[in-house]
């Protein structure tokens, strides 16, 4: 059965995967983006996260052309990675206001269509980075541990009503973020992931899909690790 599937982010990166494997399967998905065209075969909405008159007419638009939002993937995410003792508040409330606080408006918003039906699967991306800690990213992480705390008190609060809400949290995945990574760096990473090597996009959206599906109709308030074994313990 074809369901209603918003992916914030979708325009690009481990988004755009996520949105393409739901569109295979079937599914009518709609992608956030800021600026510019949609990609290629998918429905496009505008929308900033972090501004709630944009998450609800993006919502509004989404309503009135492929119904209300059965399935929520939370993805939209930024870093502005430095040291603790150079992070700016702004460099920091920043992060949370899209990492965090942008997932919240979104998950807000498809709760109440969700509600009503009673049903509805939402997906909060967060990272490894959230349990393992990061140095340079203090505020990255803590934004993406409070989407542990956000899923899990949504799960406890929406549950009795067919509602899931789970984590997936991915380790370094090829993308626009990590091509940021200096070499060093990146041979740091690697060295610490028993799998050896970052994940494809791919490789998220399937999980994702896998826990928005029927087949974990009984996972919720879960943590998903995609991370080649980088988290392990945690
Ligand atoms: P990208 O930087 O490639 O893409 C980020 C996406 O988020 C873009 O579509 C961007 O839109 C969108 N976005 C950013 N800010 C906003 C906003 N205010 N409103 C709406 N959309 C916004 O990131 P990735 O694909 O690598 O990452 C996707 C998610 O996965 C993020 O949450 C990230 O933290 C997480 N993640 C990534 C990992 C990695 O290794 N890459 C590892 C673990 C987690 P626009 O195109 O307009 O900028």
């Amino acid at each position: 059965m074809s369901r209603s599937v918003l992916v914030t982010g979708g325009n690009r990166g481990i988004g755009l995967a996520i949105a393409r494997s739901f569109a295979e399967a079937g599914d009518a998905v709609t992608v956030t983006h800021r600026g510019g065209e949609p990609p290629s075969g998918l429905s496009g909405v505008r929308c900033d996260v972090t501004d709630m008159s944009s998450v609800e007419s993006a919502f509004d638009e989404v309503e009135s052309t492929q119904g209300p939002v059965e399935v929520l993937v939370a993805n939209a995410g930024i870093t502005r990675d430095t040291l603790l003792l150079r992070m700016g508040e702004d460099e920091f409330t920043d992060v949370v206001d899209t990492n965090l606080t942008g997932a919240f408006r979104v998950a807000k918003r498809a709760a109440k269509g969700m509600l009503r039906a009673r049903r509805g699967r939402v997906v909060f991306i967060s990272s490894v980075v959230g349990l393992l800690g990061s140095p340079g990213q203090v505020n990255y992480a803590a934004s993406k541990a409070g989407l542990v705390g956000m899923a899990r008190s949504m799960a406890r609060e929406l549950g009795s009503r067919g509602i899931t809400a789970n984590v997936v949290a991915p380790g370094f995945v090829e993308s626009d973020m990590t091509d940021e990574l200096s070499d060093e760096r990146r041979e740091q990473i690697l060295a610490e992931v028993p799998l050896g090597r970052y994940a494809s996009a791919d490789e998220v959206a399937r999980v994702v899909r896998w826990v928005a599906s029927d087949d974990a109709a009984y996972v919720t308030g879960a943590i998903i690790p995609v991370d080649g074994g980088l988290g392990m313990g945690h």
